[in-house]
C-alpha cells in the first residue's frame, strides 16, 4: 500500500453521473490486483470536507503508459467532487487495498457475474483474465437499458450477455435465469452481486458444482480501510472478517452463509 499522486489525464461523463476517469499514477497501474481498491481523497488538498477517503475500485490499468481509470457513480458529496474534476487535476490515492479475485492457475472458463453498478470490481478481472487467455464471460443485470455498460469498455475477447429487469435491451429476468449452461461451462465464477443474490446463487452452484467454485464481493461503505476501525466487519461460519482488509472478496459460501453482514 502506497499513498500515490495521480494526474487526471481526461474525466468523460459517459452517461449522467457516471465518469470514467482516467489518471496517471505508474505505480498503481503496476500494482493493483483485480478487486483491490483505492481509497481517494475527495476534496481539495487544503479542504478537510468529506473527511473520510472514499473506496473505489481501479477499473481498467494500461501499465505501460502508467495509466487507470476509476468509473465513479456519482452518489453524494465525495463522489460530485470527484465527478466534477477535470484534466490535469490530481487526486491524492492510498492503495492498492484489500483482497481482491483468486483465479486458480488450472481455470480456463471463466464466468463472471455483476449487477447494476458493481460492474467496476470485475472489469479489471475480465481485462487481466483475457491477458492470460482465458475465455470470459459476463453475465451482467441492469435495470434498463440507460444503466447498461457500454461494450466498448470490456475487452472484445469478453462475451457479454447482457440482462434487464424491464428487457428494454438483452434478456429480460434476472440474473440467476440466465447462468444455465454457463455453469456447466465454467471452471470458477466471480460474482459481484447483493448478497441476497448470493445467497439465492450460493444455493445453485453448491448443488451443480460444489465447494471453491465461486467468490463474492462484500461492499459496505468503509472508514479506516485498514481493519482498525472494525465498522465494516460481519460474522462468517468461519469468524468475524473485516470488509477493507479480509475483503472485499470471499468465498461466496462465507458471504452466503454469513451470519450478519
Ligand atoms: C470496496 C469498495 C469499492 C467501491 N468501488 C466503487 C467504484 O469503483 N465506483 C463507484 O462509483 N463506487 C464505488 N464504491 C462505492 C463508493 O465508495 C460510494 O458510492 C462512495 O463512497 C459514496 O461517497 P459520497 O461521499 O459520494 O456519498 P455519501 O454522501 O458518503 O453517501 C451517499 C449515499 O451512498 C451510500 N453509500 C456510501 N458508500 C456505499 C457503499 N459502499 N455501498 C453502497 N452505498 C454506499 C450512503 O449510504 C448514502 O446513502 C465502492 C465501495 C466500496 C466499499
Amino acid at each position: 500500500m502506497r499513498l500515490y499522486t495521480a494526474t487526471i489525464t481526461s474525466n468523460n461523463e459517459i452517461r449522467a453521473g457516471v465518469h470514467l476517469i482516467e489518471m496517471h499514477v505508474p505505480a498503481l497501474a503496476s500494482a493493483v490486483q483485480p478487486g483491490q481498491y483505492c481509497m481517494v481523497r475527495c476534496c481539495h488538498a487544503l479542504a478537510s470536507d468529506p473527511l473520510l477517503r472514499r473506496p473505489f475500485f481501479v477499473h481498467s490499468v494500461r501499465p505501460a503508459l502508467g495509466l487507470c481509470t476509476l468509473l465513479v457513480h456519482v452518489q453524494g458529496r465525495g463522489t460530485s467532487w470527484l465527478g466534477g474534476q477535470r484534466e490535469g487535476g490530481t487526486l491524492d490515492i492510498l492503495g492498492p487495498l484489500g483482497h481482491g479475485w483468486e483465479v486458480r492457475p488450472t481455470v480456463r472458463n471463466l464466468l463472471l457475474v455483476s449487477e447494476s453498478s458493481m460492474i467496476s470490481s470485475i472489469t479489471l478481472l475480465a481485462q487481466s483474465a483475457i491477458e492470460q487467455e482465458l475465455a470470459v464471460t459476463l453475465v451482467a443485470h441492469f435495470s434498463n437499458a440507460a444503466e447498461v455498460y457500454p461494450p466498448a469498455l470490456l475487452p472484445p475477447e469478453v462475451e457479454y450477455h447482457i440482462i434487464t429487469a424491464d428487457g428494454s435491451l438483452g434478456e429480460q429476468g434476472e440474473v440467476q435465469g440466465a447462468l444455465g449452461d454457463y455453469l456447466v461451462w465454467a471452471d470458477a465464477a466471480c460474482c459481484s452481486v447483493s448478497r441476497e443474490t448470493a445467497v439465492v446463487l450460493y444455493a445453485t452452484f453448491e448443488r451443480m458444482r460444489g465447494r471453491n467454485f465461486a467468490q463474492a464481493l462484500v461492499l459496505r461503505p468503509l472508514v479506516c480501510a485498514s481493519g482498525v476501525c472494525l465498522s465494516c466487519s460481519f460474522e462468517t461460519l468461519s469468524g468475524m472478517k473485516v470488509i477493507c482488509r479480509d475483503g472485499p472478496v470471499f468465498d461466496l459460501r462465507e458471504v452466503a452463509r454469513s451470519v450478519t453482514i
